[in-house]
């Protein structure tokens, strides 16, 4: 590297400090100093060096034309990449210009090889400001944007749950008031633990004018109004800081970015990152994806179709008008089978819509995806006919594109390259020229072939041969033996050891026949194709539409398909407050179920049956039962048929879900602490329409403090007007049975079980009234404790109880939980709990596990 390109270097490196910086060179993007260091260390590539001025610069470098691998590699693990590109053609004398032309970040790439197809690569940005949050997010390589404004003193909590739902890869934040960084937004994100990459910037760039202009920038419009944000002042921040970093970084992505859409959390269920994984609805607690709700649910057949199932998912509607409009049309594919069958077979030859009409508008789209755009598009007449057909009532106004589709078919050879300048691209017949040319060249190429014969004719050189090589093109090849027949036409080119090379004046002007016209060609083939996709682009609008409604149908086809598989049937959504469900079952468990699954009957509602208690020995199946009831709702609510013989389900407002006591390990807390604060979550957020789903809570404390803290939640619950949700609450302490006599509105259910002599069968079904006692031992031997433990532990079981007993009939009031006479029951009877906050309600309950361990202890030492 000369010093003139070492400067060019070193001053473009300057404005991407924060980037590796790839610098064509020749057929090479080269990296310098610290940048050569990462890329040879995370992408396995010799660090070599270059001699600039007597100093060592360490240098690593990658081929071009395979550049793309090993920029994902460096964008996955964190990176981000600047393209620094040649403009303007090297000659040979002054420095060729040089250029960032893209810079690659997480949340801007649009390259298939660099996302996902089955979910959306998200870019957000944030924005705190006074006493708002503005949220805006995009999908460059769909074009889809959309902002919302969250307010409300639990935002944040709210802003969380959004980041889980929408997952985006990078986030954009503002630069602190001093300029280092340390905006609020940055340190909440960085707080937020979201591994998503964070990124800073100026804080001009956040300006309300800018932001306008920006947003405006992407549409015809003269005004905010039309999209809402007129109304939103910070999520037009966040949206106009977006935008000013697409341009930065991706600006041929602003040509497909829409104008944001407005939307309103108000109008979704809020579902928080713990709901999301306690009910395993895109992948299981074990990160199984198979055994998720969404693989029970996802039968779509395009890409687009299974983004938009994945965002129904996370996103359960409250309205019940929307709802049933879904419902309706999943009634209508379930209804006709053969109509679906075939629109799925349809669905499957639709390629990726709506990311190739994003490429189509930038141009990058390449000659084999044009081709597969036109295939797709020519499935339409068919399906917008299998729909009308059966009647459905589907707002379909697909747009007709079979101009576009004879266009690009009769331009496009039938198996066109997967990139320009690999082989031919324009079909024979399209273009007279083109054609003109091409013939051209085959009649050259024609003579050239012809020449061999001729001249060993003419020379009576036997072995004459006719070569060719990239650097004296071609040649007649004569070997020594013959050497004295070569005639004085023949020019000298090269000796080689045995032989010597020749051309003729008539043979280097064919020669060039076929490379002028093979440039010329090529040149003209890709203007063809510039042109061709120029005028197609114009359509790109009406071609994202169509994807659009072709993913909707394509996500209704797939709920439809999945109640017909499983046998679901079509909720009742109501806006009462009751659910019913009959022969319920769990989506998931049911299809791994080897000894069939039993279904269960459940019914909750604000009257008599708020809070259900459900007792049984472990593994009975009470989580199993827990799940299938919310997840029976959840499936209602974001339109989809359900696995019961019948449910009626009143629109819940959220479902909020405590499971388990798994140890959160990573952040370091204790089961208990994450236990009580999941709680205290739920008791400060749950309205009378929400779900509550508590399994197994107390568990990761003693069995006193933990009984007494499982009932003063129910009872909070229960008696609390502004928290009288409909609760499903799961334990192994049967004790809590009691409860039910003096909480009028809470109802005892229990798993039964068959007991066989010392073995248990457990037979999964839900029956009202409570368990009188654990099954543990039976348990262990299920595990497969050895036989002598078992029995032991039989052993002492009947020693305690004995123990017990007598104590009992010692009447030594302390050992029982619920004695009337007990100074910390009374105090529990006695607590307002209307009055209280979540935060006091909780110190309450850690002063009372402080003084029920305390009491224990007394009694054991005495
Ligand atoms: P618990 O929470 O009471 O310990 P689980 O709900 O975890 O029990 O259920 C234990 C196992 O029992 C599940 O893994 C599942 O295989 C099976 N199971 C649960 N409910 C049913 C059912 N209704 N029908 C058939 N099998 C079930
Ligand atoms: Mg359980």
């Amino acid at each position: 590297m000369s010093t003139p390109a070492r400067q060019q270097y070193l001053r473009i490196k300057q404005q991407y400090p924060d980037a590796i910086l790839f610098f064509r060179l020749g057929d090479f993007y080269e990296t310098f100093d610290e940048d050569a260091k990462i890329v040879s260390s995370e992408l396995d590539i010799v660090l070599t060096s270059r001699e600039v001025r007597g100093k060592k610069i360490p240098m690593a470098g990658v081929p071009y034309h395979a550049a793309e691998g090993y920029i994902a590699k460096l964008i996955a693990n964190g990176h981000k990449v600047a393209i620094c590109d040649q403009i303007g053609e090297p000659d040979g004398k002054n420095l060729v210009e040089r250029k960032v032309t893209r810079v690659l970040t997480p949340g801007t790439v649009d390259h298939p090889s660099l996302i996902e197809a089955q979910r959306n690569n998200y870019l957000m940005a944030l924005c705190f400001s006074r006493g708002r949050v503005g949220l805006a997010f995009a999908d460059v390589s769909t074009g889809d944007f959309y902002a919302t404004e969250i307010t409300g003193e639990d935002r944040l909590d709210k802003l969380r749950d959004e980041i889980t739902r929408i997952q985006p890869s990078e986030v954009l934040v503002s630069e602190g008031p001093d300029k280092v960084h340390t905006s609020e937004e940055h340190v909440w994100m960085k707080q937020s633990g979201h591994p998503a990459q964070i990124t800073v910037l100026e804080s001009w760039k956040w300006k309300t004018d800018v932001a306008r202009d920006s947003v405006l920038s992407l549409t015809d419009a003269q005004s905010l109004e039309a999209f809402g944000l007129d109304s939103m002042p910070v999520a037009l921040k966040s949206a106009g800081a977006l935008v000013q970093y697409i341009s930065d970084t991706n600006p041929a992505a602003l040509s497909t970015l829409r104008p944001p859409s407005t939307y309103f959390l108000s109008n979704f269920m809020p579902l928080d990152d713990r709901t999301r994984r306690n009910l395993e609805l895109i992948e299981s607690t074990r990160g199984d994806k198979s055994l998720s709700l969404l693989a029970v649910l996802d039968h779509t057949s395009t890409a687009m179709g299974a983004r938009m199932l994945r965002n129904w998912i996370n996103q359960p509607l409250i309205s019940k008008e929307s709802i049933e409009n879904r419902l309706n049309r999943v009634q209508e594919f379930v209804a006709h089978s053969e109509a679906r069958e075939r629109i799925r077979e349809a669905l499957k030859q639709v390629s990726d819509l709506e990311r190739l009409a994003n490429r189509l508008v930038q141009k990058t789209i390449t000659p084999r995806e044009l081709r597969s755009l036109a295939l797709s598009l020519e499935k339409i007449p068919e399906l917008v006919q299998i729909l009308q057909q059966c009647n459905m009532q589907l707002q379909v106004s697909i747009h007709n594109f079979q101009h576009i589709v004879d266009l690009i078919l009769s331009a496009l050879v039938d198996d066109p390259p997967a990139v320009r300048g690999s082989g031919t691209i324009i079909r024979e017949g399209y273009s007279q020229e083109l054609d003109r040319l091409r013939s051209a060249s085959t009649n050259a190429k024609q003579w050239i072939a012809s020449l061999e014969r001729k001249e060993r004719e003419a020379t009576g050189i036997k072995n004459l041969r006719i070569g060719y090589n990239k650097v004296f093109g071609y040649y007649i090849e004569v070997t020594n033996s013959f050497k004295h027949l070569v005639p004085d036409r023949y020019i000298r080119k090269q000796t080689l050891v045995g032989a010597e090379r020749f051309i003729t004046p008539e043979l280097k002007e064919y020669e060039s026949l076929i490379l002028n016209s093979q440039t010329e060609a090529e040149t003209i083939e890709e203007q063809l194709l510039d042109e061709l996709i120029t005028r197609i682009a114009g359509e790109a609008g009406k071609i994202f539409s169509t994807a659009r409604q072709i993913a909707e149908i394509d996500c209704y086809v797939s709920l439809a398909e999945a109640a017909v598989r499983h046998q679901y049937v079509r909720p009742i959504v109501s806006e009462d407050d009751v659910i019913e469900i009959k022969g319920g079952r769990h989506p998931v468990v049911e299809l791994r179920a080897s000894e069939g699954f039993v279904p269960n009957d459940a019914f909750l509602d604000q009257e008599t049956h708020q809070v259900l208690i459900l007792t049984g020995p472990n593994m009975a199946g009470k989580s199993t039962y827990l799940r299938q009831v919310a997840l029976i709702t959840l499936m209602a609510q974001i339109g989809s048929f359900v696995p019961a013989d019948s449910a009626r389900i009143g629109i819940v407002d959220r479902i909020f879900t405590r499971v388990g006591a798994q140890d959160d390990i990573a952040s370091g807390q204790s089961t208990f602490m994450v236990e009580m604060t999941e709680t205290a979550y739920i008791l400060a957020h749950c309205t009378p329409k929400s779900l509550v789903i508590l399994d197994e809570i107390g568990r990761g404390t003693s069995t006193y403090d933990g009984m007494a803290i499982a009932q003063a939640v129910v009872e909070y619950l229960h008696n609390n007007t502004r928290t009288r949700a409909r609760t499903l609450f799961a334990t192994h302490y049967h004790e809590l049975t009691s409860l039910e006599e003096f909480l009028p509105r809470v109802k005892n259910f229990r798993m039964e079980v068959l007991e066989e002599g010392n073995d248990v069968v457990f037979l999964r079904k839900v029956v009202p009234g409570g368990a009188d006692k654990s099954y543990g031992i039976h348990v262990a031997k299920l595990a497969g404790i050895p036989k002598s433990v078992i029995r032991r532990a039989q052993e002492l079981l009947k020693e305690l109880e004995a123990q017990l007993k007598k104590e009992e009939e010692d009447d030594n009031p302390q050992l029982t939980f619920l004695n009337p006479d007990d100074g910390l029951l009374q105090e529990l009877a006695d607590l307002d709990v209307e009055s209280m906050t979540p935060v006091e309600a909780l110190t309450k309950l850690f002063e009372i596990r402080q003084r029920a361990a305390t009491k224990l202890l007394d009694l054991s030492n005495p």
